[in-house]
């Protein structure tokens, strides 16, 4: 095959782990490198059990879960593996947003390979490896892309553009080949605050005549599990708020940026004070930067805004500031109802503390578990009836739902749809439209 190509090497039939490799001639770029939350990687890897941080590329390949690709991995992730270190082949790796099934495997990748982010995932990767000790996401030359700006590698021109999405920095990419352009959309939505970004995404893509659209269909087969939107989330826990005597408790994903202003726009308004983690607290202060000034509320700064203190041995260096006038559980519980907790289910201990009255609201603001027999859902419930909390769901989905994916599919009108990070990619047959479904490993030319 001599023109340009684009393999599946991650993403397919699964949500997350999407892998996309494009090939110009000598030029090979790739896009996102994170584990997939395919079921069969928790055949394997579960809780306590996990890859080696001695052997990881060794561990993962036993089992296919990742690919066997030359030229890419360090010589340090290689260890033991019996796939052979080369000098790189790949030329450059675009990541579309920070979250873990985009950007989980940097740490693997050759020290010598640039990684192409946004200015604001730079900060959001630099401030989860600072707060996680278990996460690493290797040395690497970091290049920072600008919105709409082209980044050339070789032949081939990527343009980034912000999309809409549950976490903030979110891109879709067009990629400019000798041959055409590919759209790439990342993971999306258009539901949120930055609906307006996926559009003008959408209308660039269109305007391109893009030949393939590699779209992603988290919520593009059946799914019986509500979503809101982001607007509706607000009302909702307005709704949970108005006239509520007692503490109000909630948990959310932890880069949910658009989630916690929600929450805090809320309790603000319900003349509250949001409670939150000196993790949250770190992520909101590390971020604010990249938002207008104003838009980002902070501790210490805002009203309305604490930081909760958990009972703990050991307090890390980068929370110690953090902790300065932070609230105990017996603050929060006497001044139980003007405050708005954002508590997670790992530390739901702090509930023997806080005694919350029975008939507390607990605002779940996350996805519904994908199974019935999911386990931290079943404790989760345990917890809240033995405190007798009154549960919501509360969630606005980070997935353009099969809606908003039949118009953006249809609004690109590209030549061909490459469905990928669903476990239902004929769903996008439906409505006439080229579709591929992409199989692993198989370079697709993009003419
Ligand atoms: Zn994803």
């Amino acid at each position: 095959m001599t023109g340009p190509t684009v393999t599946f090497l991650g993403g397919v039939r699964e949500i997350g782990g999407n892998k996309l490799l494009v090939q110009d001639g000598p030029d090979r770029i790739l896009f996102d490198f994170g584990p997939s939350f395919s079921p069969r990687w928790e055949q394997y890897y579960v809780d306590f059990l996990q890859p080696r941080s001695s052997s990881p590329v060794q561990d993962l390949l036993e089992f296919d879960l990742l690919p066997r690709l030359e030229g890419l991995y360090s010589q340090e992730a290689l260890r033991d593996s019996d796939l052979a270190w080369r000098p790189p082949e790949v030329h450059g790796v675009f990541v579309s947003h920070a979250h873990m099934d985009h950007a989980g495997h940097l740490g693997l990748i050759d020290p010598a390979i640039p990684v192409h982010v946004g200015a604001g995932t730079r900060t959001l990767l630099e401030t989860i490896e600072a707060s996680s000790p278990s996460v690493r996401y290797g040395e690497h030359p970091w290049k920072v892309f600008r919105d709409r700006s082209p980044v050339k590698v070789g032949r081939l021109e990527v343009v980034p553009f912000p999309v809409d999405h549950s976490v903030p920095f979110a891109y879709g990419f067009l990629i400019r080949t000798s041959e055409g352009a590919i759209a790439y959309t990342g993971d999306f939505r258009r539901h949120g605050p930055r609906a307006a970004d996926t559009d003008a995404f959408l209308e660039a893509a269109a305007a391109e005549h893009a030949r393939m659209l590699v779209v992603e269909g988290t919520r593009a087969g059946p799914d019986p599990r509500k979503s809101f939107t982001e607007e509706g989330v607000r009302r909702g826990v307005d709704g949970v708020l108005d006239g509520c005597p007692t503490l109000a408790l909630a948990c959310t994903y932890p880069r949910d940026v658009d989630r916690l202003r929600t929450l805090y726009a809320a309790a603000t308004a319900a003349d509250r004070t949001l409670v939150v983690s000196p993790r949250t607290a770190y992520l909101l202060g590390a971020v604010a930067p990249h938002f207008p000034a104003g838009e980002i509320p902070l501790p210490g700064k805002d009203p309305g805004l604490a930081v909760y203190a958990r009972k703990k041995r050991r307090v890390f260096r980068w929370e110690a500031p953090l902790l300065d006038g932070a609230l105990s559980a017996s603050e929060v519980r006497s001044r139980g109802a003007r405050m708005l907790l954002a508590l997670d289910l790992a530390h739901f201990a702090e509930l023997i503390d806080l005694k919350p009255p029975r008939e507390s609201p607990f605002v779940h603001s996350m996805s519904e578990p994908f199974s019935e027999d999911d386990v931290d859902d079943k404790v989760l419930h345990n917890w809240l009836e033995h405190f007798g909390l009154r549960f919501h769901q509360m969630h606005a989905s980070g997935h353009a739902s099969a809606a908003e994916l039949r118009t953006f599919v249809a609004g690109v009108g590209a030549e061909r749809v490459y469905p990928v990070h669903t476990e239902h990619p004929e769903a996008f047959r439906a409505d006439g439209q080229s579709v591929v479904l992409p199989e692993l490993g198989r370079p697709y030319p993009v003419r």
